[in-house]
């Protein structure tokens, strides 16, 4: 897993020779300085994800334009506004009203943010994410008139902290098969309600297996962080 004797290029290539053509690969950067994401760059890597909004924006002033953005982490309504200028994804959307407040935002740069629904997947407690229930009461609720400058684009979840590969496997699995429910249910008029965000360095060989279409990968690029 310590992946720090190869070169950021060198992981880069090797990851995308391995990821399938329509799995979408996002080098998560946080913790790690601009000048090693200009190495991911220059290696043709054009997604990055963050996790918190304070570094995003210092590191959006100081890198290239042509940066496509995902914020990963947790958002909390009253940062929306920092990012909405430029990030272009959020993945970890967990209440109608963080949805809300970033149409909101987003209307105030004409532009539209591609946003993700976080489901609570891992057997760990965790504050964050709906619980299928939820998300199911939610979707019967929504309507996307109400957030007009939102793509709403899918699923995102997270595995438990484990090896245990069966465990993961079914997490994933599990999250698979309510995104597929939603998108030919209370989503089937939402054309694009099509991605699938769930995998990291150590799981996403098993998350593209269960059907990602987005892998969140950090240290099997950038190395461990401290
Ligand atoms: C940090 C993080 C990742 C990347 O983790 P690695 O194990 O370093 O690949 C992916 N997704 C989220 C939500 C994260 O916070």
């Amino acid at each position: 897993m310590n992946c720090n004797m190869a070169s950021i290029a060198e992981n880069i290539n090797s990851l995308k020779k391995q990821v399938p053509e329509n799995v979408q690969l996002i080098a998560v950067s946080k913790t790690k300085p601009p000048a090693l994401l200009l190495e991911a760059y220059a290696s043709g890597q054009r997604l990055f994800g963050e996790n918190y909004v304070q570094e995003l924006t210092e590191k959006h002033a100081v890198l290239p334009d042509d940066i496509e953005w995902h914020f990963i982490g947790h958002l909390q309504s009253n940062k929306v506004k920092y990012i909405a200028p430029f990030v272009h994804w959020i993945h970890g959307v967990d209440s109608l009203r963080l949805l809300r407040e970033i149409s909101k935002q987003a209307s105030k740069h004409n532009r539209i943010i591609h946003c993700m629904l976080q489901v609570h997947i891992a057997s760990e407690e965790s504050k964050f994410g709906f619980s299928a229930d939820e998300i199911r009461q939610e979707c019967s609720l929504f309507d996307a008139s109400e957030f007009p400058n939102i793509a709403l684009c899918g699923l995102m979840g997270m595995a438990s902290f484990t090896t245990d590969v069966d465990v993961i496997r079914s997490e994933f699995n599990h999250l698979k098969t309510l995104f597929d429910e939603l998108q030919h249910g209370p989503f089937q008029h939402v054309r694009t309600f099509t991605a699938l965000s769930m995998g990291m360095s150590s799981d996403w060989p098993i998350a593209v297996e269960e059907g990602s279409t987005m892998i969140r990968v950090g240290s099997a690029i950038f190395g461990t962080r401290n």
